[in-house]
């Protein structure tokens, strides 16, 4: 059996995968196993932050593998309270629980805003009420799914969930009619990672802020596609100058080691009591040493700073696309090394031409498509891109 006929005969179907197989990465490049060259502009969907196999992050875990691999949380290990205060260090004063991936974070948030909804008035079952947007993502758990109101993510599961309101994005006033006396928290993405990369402005989220203040409701943020240097700020939220009550983290943190994080604000981190969540592997020494290694990278290569001015500069390139290009290209959207390129139509044809030319990028929604190098990418690689885009529109 080769590859692909091992793959279809014992993986299961759920994912559309594409026609080749990656066996090797060094920085912004993968090779498949017939030995061509991709520029990964996808990096494992915004996961790889320091591209592939940075020397730093392979030490990192060899060395944690050799020393102490996984304990349980029935112990301390040095590496979880180093990073938990390394991100403390970046999203402010608070606590951090960790578990193994994004719909895993979004979860503990789910269970913080019944611990909040509890708190307020006095029993459960009474105030647990979400509201999120439209077009949201936030996972495929149930807890996910249920606060990510999209058909073809929801359909053949229900019931979800019940309690969560869906709002709109930057429409302040449909986020305001919905709240009442049930309401435990609003839950946001800064930029819609999987819905078309829509961005929240900034007098939407201090509204927002406003009026989570007014009603003492939670704000909730999930900054597992936008965090970790990925839009110009370490998170997103704050680049509209608001603090959130907690977030998600996920994807970049671990850099391509499996991690999960939420921070949770001072006011809300003692929810969070002996026996009231948990997970096996959540926090273990070697996904929390390898993202230590994500984290100190990124301060000791400035890759905040370089990764907004190479947003910048890639986003200048593809406006100079957009404008020579006959309508086919809509607009260009999304911030820092989250970007997105609307296409006139659907995208699934300009995705195969860009990877026939050796780029690989990842669809978000029906007719946009999402680039999102390493952090530290390059400004050649960010030429040779704008050059297979140009080549690739031209051709179809
Ligand atoms: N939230 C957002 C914004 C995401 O982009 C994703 C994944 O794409 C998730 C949640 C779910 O994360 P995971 O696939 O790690 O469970």
């Amino acid at each position: 059996m080769n590859t692909l006929e091992r793959y279809n005969t014992f993986v299961m179907g759920n994912y559309a995968v594409a026609p080749m197989t990656l066996v090797r990465g060094l920085g912004a490049k993968v090779w498949d196993d017939v030995g061509k060259e991709y520029l990964d502009f996808t990096s494992g969907i915004a996961v790889n932050a320091l591209g592939h196999a940075h020397p730093r992050w392979v030490k990192a875990i060899a060395e944690q593998a050799e020393t102490l691999g996984h304990t349980s949380n029935l112990f301390r290990n040095p590496n979880q309270g180093l990073l938990a205060e390394k991100i403390v260090s970046k999203a402010g004063k608070g606590k951090v629980f960790f578990c193994n991936s994004g719909t895993e974070a979004n979860e503990a948030l789910l269970k913080l805003s019944r611990l909040h909804g509890k708190q307020k008035c006095g029993k459960e079952g009474e105030k647990y009420r979400v509201i999120v947007t439209g077009n949201a993502f936030h996972g495929r758990t149930f807890g996910g799914m249920s606060l990510t109101p999209q058909e073809k993510i929801q359909k053949g599961f229900r019931p979800m969930l019940e309690g969560v309101d869906v709002a709109e994005m930057n429409n302040l006033g449909s986020f305001e009619r919905l709240i009442t006396d049930k309401t435990a928290a609003v839950m946001i993405e800064i930029i819609q990672g999987e819905g078309g990369l829509t961005v929240a402005s900034k007098d939407f989220l201090q509204g927002l802020r406003a009026l989570c203040d007014k009603h003492d409701i939670m704000l909730l943020c999930d900054e597992i596609q936008t965090g970790i240097a990925r839009t110009g700020s370490f998170f997103a939220f704050q680049q509209a100058g608001i603090q959130v009550d907690a977030f998600s983290m996920a994807k970049g943190l671990g850099g391509g080691f499996p991690i999960g994080a939420i921070w949770v604000s001072e006011r809300f981190a003692e929810y969070f009591t002996p026996g009231s969540h948990g997970s096996t592997f959540g926090g273990n020494p070697l996904a929390t040493g390898a993202a230590l290694a994500v984290m100190t990278v990124i301060d000791e290569e400035k890759l905040v700073t370089h990764a907004e001015a190479m947003g910048k500069y890639f986003y200048e390139q593809l406006e100079a696309l957009r404008k020579a290009s006959g309508g086919k290209i809509v607009s260009i959207r999304g911030c820092g090394l989250l970007i997105g390129i609307e296409i006139h139509r659907e995208t699934p044809d300009f995705i195969k031409a860009f990877r026939e030319n050796g780029l690989l990028t990842v669809p978000a929604g029906m007719n946009v498509i999402r680039l999102l190098p390493p952090l530290n990418v390059k400004r050649e690689e960010i030429d040779t891109a704008i050059g297979i885009i140009r080549e690739s529109l031209i051709r179809i």
